[in-house]
């Protein structure tokens, strides 16, 4: 029913009158109806064609900065401007040339994050990377790059899983940069415990050496978009990244919705 929906909305002008009848827009995340006025311009109307938050859940939203860290994207007070790392990653070496995250990975925000892990959480995922193109537009744009990949899923979780927002929201990107989405550009070759339930010292080990760039691409000099939901200490960012300068890309640049801190 979903995709139905979705193919209709992509229609314009009768197709999305119809759309609205037969399947009236809902928030992305509570699935509450959003009611349209009928004075609606079609301007306005074609805006709500595309994912929405109702106004309970964008209250939920954290205000949105453009001050980040610029090496891993933490989110950082008004006066402080780190260029060389910050408090959560000046002991880190990443292999990646910076960051940027939309929000930090806390309260509400994790909680819709979350959410787009899960079957009906496509659509928020879809929302929340579109407001990361609006907060840093001048910064994806900035780093010049030729594609966009995403940090891959083992094969078994990704056919148990309907959705990863990692691809969702590269495919957002992609568009909005105009450049290719190298879908199947790195692959996960063995299947290993989730980052999330290890400790830090831990993580580098487990994702040691299971990623792997796919002959689908030339990478040879190339800028590269990665792309995944949550940077938190960055081993998984580091070690895509490492496979794709391995393969010849010049730079990697990583971009995520929630930069998590404290573990
Ligand atoms: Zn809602
Ligand atoms: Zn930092």
């Amino acid at each position: 029913m979903k995709i139905a929906e979705s193919l209709l909305r992509c229609c314009s002008g009768v197709g999305s009158n119809c759309a609205d009848f037969l399947f009236p827009p809902t928030c992305c995340y509570c699935d509450q109806s959003l009611t349209l006025a009928l004075n609606q311009s079609l301007s306005e109307r074609q805006i709500i064609t595309q994912p929405q938050l109702c106004n309970s859940c964008s209250s939920k939203l954290p205000t949105i900065t453009n001050n980040h860290c610029l090496k891993c994207g933490a989110t950082q007070g008004p006066h402080i401007l780190a260029k060389e790392g910050c408090l959560h990653c000046k002991n880190s070496q990443f292999v990646f040339s910076d960051a940027i995250s939309l929000h930090l990975y806390d309260g509400d925000f994790r909680k819709m994050c979350r959410f787009c892990k899960q079957d009906s959480g496509q659509r928020l995922a879809w929302y929340l990377a579109h407001q990361l193109w609006e907060s840093e537009q001048n910064r994806l744009k900035s780093w010049s790059c030729d594609a966009v990949v995403h940090v891959p899923m083992f094969w078994t979780r990704r056919l148990v899983r309907r959705v990863h927002p990692a691809e969702s929201i590269a495919s957002c990107l992609a568009l909005k940069l105009n450049i290719p989405f190298w879908h199947r550009a790195l692959k996960q070759i063995r299947r290993v415990p989730h980052q999330a339930k290890l400790a830090p010292f831990e993580r580098r080990k487990n994702v040691l050496d299971i990623y792997q760039a796919t002959r689908f691409h030339h990478f040879k000099d190339k800028n590269i978009l990665l792309i995944d939901d949550i940077l938190t200490t960055g081993t998984t960012a580091s070690e895509c990244a490492k496979v794709l300068k391995k393969a010849g890309a010049k730079q990697v640049h990583v971009a995520v919705l929630a930069r998590g801190i404290g573990r």
